[in-house]
């Protein structure tokens, strides 16, 4: 299990080395040409978050932007591209809403829970760890995926090769994720450092202001794909981190909705279009997991 997680992520790696070179312009832009369907006579009985939509006229959705292959911004043409993005893009199009209605919103890992909380998005697509924690504050529809926590480090370091071996390194995370509670719960070091952002501990890393980053698997492999001669990703990952889209808690109609979506994007090759054009670009293959109606 773990074993071909890590194939998979070593080859998506490679599929980011050459998506950069590609003709896709930014390296780490990643898009499969999915062009999502757009539903009519869209209706969602009892659903609060589905009548704002309607309402409004524009989905609302919550992103990343710094990860390639997952959720990125081409800087230079403001493009969203990547796995999760796409997936939001399958979401909306479900939903009755095109690629031009939807507004993006840059959420970091630790505000997630507080926007989907207070309304400011529709749903969030971006690296989002389904757990009760989170539960007792937002819902989650999926699972869309499962990655796992890894360890990023630099291409000469020879002493990093797991999370046995971080005692006394000083290691880097993102306030509000689940790798950098696992650090702390699990003792791994004593010495964290904190940012919003993933693309801040890596820049950390390469300026050696610390000496591993950690978080899931698939988001460090798109870092290191950007600068495979300074980066590496090391040892086996170390959790399960199952993908959901965050939604908000007590909306069960839209809950439902958005997984009947997902199983129907896991039953009519949808999501194994998104995939292999995104994170299974190098032909490495991926299948959902199944969906957790809870
Ligand atoms: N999947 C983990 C989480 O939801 C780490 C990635 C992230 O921070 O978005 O906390």
């Amino acid at each position: 299990m773990k074993r071909s997680r890590m194939l998979v992520a070593a080859a998506l790696a490679s599929a980011l080395v050459l998506a950069g070179c590609g003709q896709e312009g930014a390296p780490g832009a990643q898009d499969s040409g999915y062009e999502p369907t757009v539903a009519e006579n869209v209706t969602v009985e009892g659903s609060p978050t589905f009548d704002a939509i309607t309402q409004r006229g524009r989905v609302v959705i919550g992103v990343r932007d710094d990860q390639p292959g997952l959720g990125f911004r081409d800087a230079t043409t403001g493009d969203f591209s990547g796995f999760d993005v796409e997936m939001a893009r399958m979401v909306a199009g479900g939903l009755g809403f095109g690629p031009d209605q939807i507004d993006y919103r840059v959420v970091p890992s630790a505000a997630r829970e507080d926007v989907i909380e207070r309304g400011e998005i529709d749903y969030m697509v971006g690296t989002y760890t389904i757990n009760d924690n989170r539960k007792q504050r937002v819902g989650f529809a999926g699972p869309y995926y499962v990655a796992g926590q890894s360890l990023l480090v630099r291409a000469d370091d020879t002493e990093i090769t797991g999370p046995e071996t971080l005692q006394g390194k000083a290691v880097c995370s993102v306030t509000g994720s689940t790798p950098i509670q696992r650090v702390r719960d699990d003792g791994l070091t004593d010495q964290i450092v904190e940012f919003q952002t993933y693309s801040q501990c890596v820049d950390q890393l390469q300026n050696n202001q610390v000496d591993a980053v950690t978080t899931d698997d698939a988001i460090l492999l798109g870092f290191a794909s950007q600068n495979p001669e300074q980066l590496k990703v090391v040892g086996d990952t170390f959790s399960d981190e199952p993908y959901g889209i965050g939604v908000p808690r007590d909306d069960t109609a839209f809950r439902n909705k958005v997984n009947d979506l997902l199983q129907a994007a896991d039953d009519d090759g949808t999501w194994q279009t998104i995939y292999d054009g995104t994170l299974g670009v190098s032909g490495t293959p991926g299948t959902p997991p199944a969906i957790d109606r809870y």
